[in-house]
């Protein structure tokens, strides 16, 4: 008896080592040859990465591409030809119709106190009216919300409202600050029309205090014509400087001149290149950025970043000897900025055709250092993209969260399909925002890179793990 306890205790023992042990493998999380393959991606990114070179040539030889721009033409152009030259399996032009908004001449502003006169630093926001040929002037009432100026109604009539709430610099996510305020510039014309304001001015989407003012879409919604009225924004140093003066002097005039108007539809294009999957070619998994970008600046981390690491990806995978099984797609999207036509038209399409998009994977968020991914998983999915966070987390992608993944990619978005956003530092992005020092010199090679390795990595996995 004493020998079978004994026995019975050893193989209690050892059962329980081999448990133990195999526990531990399911339960390791990172699979060696994922690993292998991630730094592989890394590595070639890294010390062979064209992506910089790329932008530098969109940045600086086509610049600013707002939608039915000829810049606009010149980067379709630009990148059909690239994706072509880098051999994917398909490159093609997918048509859409875009609105064709334009700026027209420089816009001025200033206001005037004890005949002192101070010039302010401002933009036209996009989708916006001209003012009258020789500009409008009138008292200003600073109000910090939409609430606060439909509150005040009637008191608005003959004045310009200016929407003056900053960011909230508070929080750490510089995107959720954004968050707080774009209300004020999306909406500012559309709810004060009604009481026969004379204009509106903004204060600019960011958290840095200089002299750019920051440009962005607003809209009219369905109010009727003469209801209308023009819209701008004002630098945050000409914002704080107007708050100033109007405690001292509430009647001081401002004044304000743009010339900007939109042109009917113009024809344009979403630019998709592709590697086709070996085993599932008709199940698909997106990567992509937007192609067009705001007219005041170069749209190098809004969105030219995005669009070639886009591309990165796709040559990666090809430089490293990976056959994706599903059909991988780097998508230049058209219109983010003014219409989100290209995305539209890009899930109208997969439709249609009968695609199954299995995931799409957007980087809109600047060529910033990583940080990691926020999305929208399909529900089956949750738990093995969490898994992915252990291997990921060595090159700096820590956040795994459920959120926003893409404004292009967002048009795709069914039970069965998973969304990602990449999600770069976001100290720095709304310095550069919509704004005229959104340049290629703003632009960090290495950054750049590591967000489009980082893209290429989840690419893998997605391409290797879904079913
Ligand atoms: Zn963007």
């Amino acid at each position: 008896m004493k020998h079978f306890f004994v026995a019975v205790i050893i193989l209690i023992a050892f059962s329980s080592f081999d448990s133990i042990k195999t526990v531990k493998n399911i339960e390791d999380p990172v699979n060696k040859t994922d690993s292998i393959v991630v730094k592989k991606l890394f590595n070639s990114a890294l010390t062979n990465g064209e992506g910089y070179e790329w932008l530098r040539d969109l940045t600086s030889n086509i610049g600013g591409r707002l939608s039915g721009s000829p810049e606009a033409q010149q980067a379709v152009e630009w990148g059909e030809k690239l994706m072509t030259d880098l051999g994917f399996d398909k490159v093609w032009l997918q048509p859409v119709m875009v609105p064709h908004w334009v700026r027209g001449e420089k816009e001025e502003a200033y206001f005037t106190v004890n005949k002192i006169k101070y010039n302010v630093a401002i933009c036209a926001l996009g989708g916006s009216i001209a003012t009258p040929k020789n500009g409008i002037s009138g008292e200003v009432i600073e109000v910090k919300s939409l609430e606060e100026a439909e509150a005040l109604g009637e008191k608005l009539r003959g004045k310009i409202v200016y929407f003056s709430r900053p960011f909230n610099d508070t929080l750490i996510e510089t995107f959720k600050a954004y968050g707080g305020c774009v209300d004020q510039r999306g909406g500012g014309a559309r709810v004060t029309g009604k009481f026969g304001v004379l204009g509106v001015i903004v204060r600019s989407m960011t958290n840095s205090i200089d002299n750019f003012p920051h440009t962005g879409a607003m809209g009219y919604g369905d109010i009727p014509e003469n209801e209308k009225v023009p819209a701008a924004a004002i630098s945050t140093e000409a914002a704080n400087l107007l708050s100033e003066k109007l405690k001292e002097n509430p009647t001081l005039k401002f004044y304000f001149k743009q010339s900007c108007e939109t042109l009917p539809d113009a024809p344009s294009f979403n630019v998709i290149g592709e590697l086709t999957g070996s085993e599932f070619p008709n199940e698909y998994i997106t990567v992509g950025g937007h192609l067009d970008s705001w007219d005041l600046a170069e749209g190098a981390h809004d969105d030219g970043a995005g669009i070639v690491q886009s591309i990165e990806v796709l040559r990666l995978l090809k430089l490293n000897g990976i056959k994706p099984k599903h059909t991988i797609r780097a998508v230049l999207f058209m219109n983010e900025e003014n219409g989100l036509r290209g995305g539209k038209k890009y899930a109208e399409e997969a439709k249609l055709n009968h695609e199954n998009h299995i995931a799409a994977l957007e980087s809109d968020s600047g060529g910033f250092t990583p940080r990691g991914f926020s999305f929208a998983p399909a529900s089956k999915d949750y738990e093995l993209f969490m898994s992915w966070k252990q291997l990921l987390a060595p090159y700096g992608l820590h956040d795994f969260d459920k959120g926003h993944s893409g404004s292009d990619i967002g048009p795709l978005k069914s039970d069965t399909i998973s969304l990602f956003g990449y999600r770069p530092d976001s100290q720095r992005y709304f310095v550069y925002h919509h704004a005229a020092n959104d340049t290629f010199d703003k632009v960090n090679k290495r950054e750049l890179e590591l967000g489009a390795a980082s893209m290429t990595s989840l690419i893998y996995l997605l391409d290797n793990y879904l079913k």
